[in-house]
């Protein structure tokens, strides 16, 4: 049931930067895309219209691409030094954190989360990306290497290396965390000296236009960020297609990934870093802390309405314990209240868009076909927003699709099992290898299992942790390279060796 539709409207400063006629950034200047096209901006807790953007295409793209070699290549952003860079950066988050709430609202009527969680976690977490992303930009060092070269009997030399900027980086980043996602980008491409384009998703502009205002107040040179509204198909397509750019970092499906793969493939080899999709096992070993455990499993699939890609959507429970949890998970669902993200007591917003809600609830659908029961929730919720209840299935197969697909809703499948080794080759057993969780008291139990999970993320007794230092992707089809920590900063630098004959 829907909390209500109507909630409190944002704050005239919010409000004012909505009402903007939004257009592309390219080369420091605000223009509209070469077409002149538009597409709307859809509110999700009811559907209506909020805002119309630029729908940049093929020409957008190039224009962008030209202003970001030149800034590579030439004017102040090549001559600053790395610590300039840090503290360019470090003003960024300065900047963002005077305009915590009004993120929050955009976040809130833009992508549909409930405007504490994104005050509480996705801008804060976006900030501290990058101050953290600030301090590495001094830290990118090359090493010396003592040299032998056999065949060069008697010769010295002195080589070492140097770790340079990758060079134009395209970026195309999803709708689950706009805001987050744009950071997770920006933030070590420009701690490495990198200029970027970034390609922001269709259904979600606004927070990365209202950034990229911040980044223009910084003082970043013209060029070094250029920031395209625009869709898939045709923007994102040309990105990633574009034999002028160096590198392209993705976050969202597989399929795209692939597409993304085919096109650098296809054109300039560009460096690839893809993060995809999962579909992530949590596992409840019979000697949990259970209560503990149902709140971190409700937290795994629910939080941001189990559109994350770490989504706890496998729940694996040791059968003692397999009815009190699904119970437990099922009672916790059934507290959440669906709202606008706007109002405050809502817990859980729309979906993103009505496609996505058609999707999840096709997979609701697919799932009663196949035999799965809902113990709660099952449905979409009557509204003109695009709700859908929390769900928790039981009665699963290994082979259903709501078990092998990644459905990104608020739906968990609940999977007794008997040993370890069942529930290990299980929890395996999926093209996706993201994230995972183990609820056990037997630490040594919890680290065995760990290292045997194939994931690029594994938690124990928690879920959802994250932190700017902590490398984050995917084994297997989740993905190429690390988000975050010091592995980030590799993605946007390469190694070269120099070489001086001494004597
Ligand atoms: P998507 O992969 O289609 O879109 C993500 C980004 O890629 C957007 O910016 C989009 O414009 C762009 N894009 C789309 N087609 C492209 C193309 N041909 N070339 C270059 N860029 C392209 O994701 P979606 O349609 O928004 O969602 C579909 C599914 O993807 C979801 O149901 C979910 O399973 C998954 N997804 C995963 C993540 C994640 O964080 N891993 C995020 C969003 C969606």
């Amino acid at each position: 049931m829907i909390l209500t539709t109507t909630a409190p409207v944002a704050r005239p400063e919010t409000q004012a930067f909505i009402d903007q006629d939004h257009q592309l950034l390219i080369d420091g200047q605000w223009v509209p895309a070469v077409n002149g096209k538009k597409f709307d901006v859809v509110n999700p807790a009811d559907g209506k219209v909020i805002a119309q953007v630029a729908e940049g295409g093929q020409q957008d793209v190039n224009n962008a691409v030209a202003a970001a070699r030149k800034a590579f290549e030439s004017g102040p952003w090549p001559a600053m030094t790395a610590s300039e860079r840090g503290k360019m950066l470090w003003r960024l988050a300065d900047l963002m954190e005077q305009h915590i709430e009004e993120f929050a609202e955009i976040e809130s009527l833009d992508n549909g989360k409930p405007k504490a969680v994104a005050a509480a976690a996705d801008v804060p977490l976006a900030i501290d990306l990058f101050r953290y992303m600030a301090g590495w930009a001094t830290k990118i060092e090359g090493t010396t290497i003592p040299i032998s070269v056999p065949y060069l009997d008697g010769a010295e030399f002195h080589s070492y290396t140097l770790r340079e900027p990758v060079g134009v980086v395209g970026q195309i980043i999803p709708w689950n965390f706009p805001l987050l996602m744009a950071a997770w980008k920006l933030g070590p491409a420009l701690a490495a000296g990198c200029t970027v384009v970034l390609k922001v998703a269709e259904e979600t502009p606004l927070s990365a236009l209202r950034l990229a205002h911040l980044v223009q107040e910084a003082g970043f040179p013209p060029g070094v960020v250029n920031v395209i509204t625009g869709f898939g198909e045709t923007a994102g397509a040309a990105l990633s297609a574009h034999p002028d750019v160096d590198k392209v970092a993705f976050t969202g499906s597989t399929e795209v990934g692939k597409l993304i793969v085919k096109a650098a493939g296809e054109t300039n080899l560009k460096k690839i870093s893809l993060e995809l999709g999962g579909k992530s096992p949590n596992i409840i070993m019979p000697d949990a802390d259970i209560p503990a455990a149902i709140a971190g499993a409700a937290n795994a699939i629910f939080f941001n309405h189990g559109q994350c890609c770490c989504a706890g959507s496998r729940l694996f429970v040791h059968r003692q314990h397999f009815d009190q949890v699904v119970e437990g998970v099922a009672e916790e669902a059934k507290k959440i209240k669906l709202g606008p993200g706007m109002h405050p007591d809502s817990n859980m917003g729309p979906m993103v868009s009505q496609i996505q809600q058609d999707r999840v609830c096709s997979y609701l659908d697919i799932g009663a076909k196949e035999g799965a029961t809902a113990v709660c929730g099952g449905k979409r919720a009557e509204s003109e927003g695009y709700f859908v209840e929390p769900t928790v299935l039981i009665d699963t197969h290994p082979n259903m699709k709501v078990i092998q697909e990644e459905i990104f809703g608020p739906v968990v499948a609940a999977v007794a099992f008997d040993d370890i080794e069942e529930v290990i080759a299980t929890a395996n057993d999926s093209i996706y290898g993201l994230a995972a969780a183990v609820w056990t008291k037997d630490i040594s139990l919890g680290h065995r299992i760990a290292k045997r999970i194939k994931a690029g993320t594994v938690w124990m007794n928690c879920y959802n942790v994250f932190d700017a230092s902590l490398p984050f992707g995917g084994y297997k089809q989740s993905g190429w390279g690390r988000e975050m920590g010091h592995e980030a900063i590799q993605l946007y630098t390469q190694t070269k060796a120099v070489t001086l004959q001494l004597k």
